[in-house]
């Protein structure tokens, strides 16, 4: 095998469109739990604006079938050893397959919110990004469940789409004094009580409901979950990796690691659908032009 590629979402899905259009030979390996499965559309795609996750994967691979050097397997890798030229990865159900490069493209993951009733909102009427979900509710009432500086970001962000929100930190907000006063200078509502539960009908939000017994209505959520890598694989081998968890890579993917590329939401805090193929197409390209200077190399 020439590449394999651990994670089959946009990002290992469009290195695999262009490594195999470049007549390598690729597995897939993906275990199928992409972050953004609980939202029904995708948004901000060229050409796929509004596309469910499930139905983009399913023509993704529909047209990289096409090309006979990619295979597909719904499995989740557990291991990875080996150096440039020959990586060994093996997978849950006991298979071992063998490359001489290694793309990690397995995502992040959202670490649990102890919320009562946000599960039942999030991806419907709860969302992480305004620039994935800020249009469709846009100027609507919403709450932001935020604290610390990258709460205060978004916050600020936040005002693109909506001129009627309010801030519930859920406990102690962690801001300066100053941070406070620039809040209340723009006239956004700020509670600091911890939330009691999440009202919602079918998916849809009606109303944040406090301890200490405030009722917040609202059309819709914006959220900052923690966030994990979606595999631990890329430390094992030694990539050097950011406090974010994401993989440090240049610019082509590339990790320290020699043969071992990074892509998509592994590899930056900037979480797009279409930044994650961008990322895979361009690590596609890197990986195709190492592997034919090795062989040209060696002849
Ligand atoms: C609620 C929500 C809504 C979003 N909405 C949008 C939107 O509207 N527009 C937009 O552009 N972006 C959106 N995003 C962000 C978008 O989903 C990501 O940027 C994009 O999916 C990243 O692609 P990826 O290929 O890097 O990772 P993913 O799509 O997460 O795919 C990674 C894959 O790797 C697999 N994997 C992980 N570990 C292993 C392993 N050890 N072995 C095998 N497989 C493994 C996972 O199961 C998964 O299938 C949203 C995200 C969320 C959470």
């Amino acid at each position: 095998m020439d590449v394999i590629i651990i994670g089959g979402g946009p990002a290992g899905l469009n290195a695999a469109l262009v490594l195999g259009r470049a007549r390598r030979n690729v597995v897939v390996i993906d275990e199928g739990r992409p972050r953004n499965r609980v939202t029904r559309e995708t948004h901000g795609f060229l050409s796929r604006d509004g596309i469910s996750p499930s139905e983009f994967r399913r023509i993704a691979k529909e047209q990289i079938s096409a090309y006979p050097g990619v295979q597909f397997v719904e499995d989740s890798a557990v291991s990875v050893t080996g150096s440039d030229g020959q990586f060994q990865v093996t997978t849950a159900q006991g298979i071992s397959y063998r490359s001489r490069k290694l793309l990690f493209a397995a995502g992040m993951k959202d670490l649990p919110v102890d919320i009562n009733g946000l599960a039942d909102v999030y991806g419907k009427s709860a969302f992480v990004c305004p620039f994935c979900d800020g249009w469709e509710l846009r100027d609507q009432p919403l709450v932001l469940i935020v604290k610390g500086a990258r709460g205060l970001h978004l916050a600020k962000m936040l005002a693109g789409w909506t001129d009627s929100y309010t801030i519930c930190t859920n406990g102690p907000d962690e801001w300066t004094d100053e941070e406070r006063e620039e809040l209340a200078r723009h006239n956004v509502p700020t509670y600091d009580s911890p939330i009691e539960r999440i009202e919602s009908s079918e998916g849809l939000v009606e109303r944040v409901v406090l301890m200490d017994g405030s009722i917040i209505p609202c059309k819709g959520i914006f959220f900052a979950p923690k966030l994990a890598a979606g595999s631990e694989l890329p430390q094992t081998l030694g990539c050097e990796m950011k406090e974010s968890g994401a993989v440090v890579v240049d610019a082509f993917g590339k990790t320290n690691i020699a043969g071992v590329y990074s892509a998509g939401d592994a590899a930056t805090e900037m979480h797009q659908a279409i930044a994650a193929a961008a990322m895979g197409s361009l690590a596609g390209a890197m990986m195709t032009g190492e592997l034919l200077m090795e062989t040209w190399n060696s002849r």
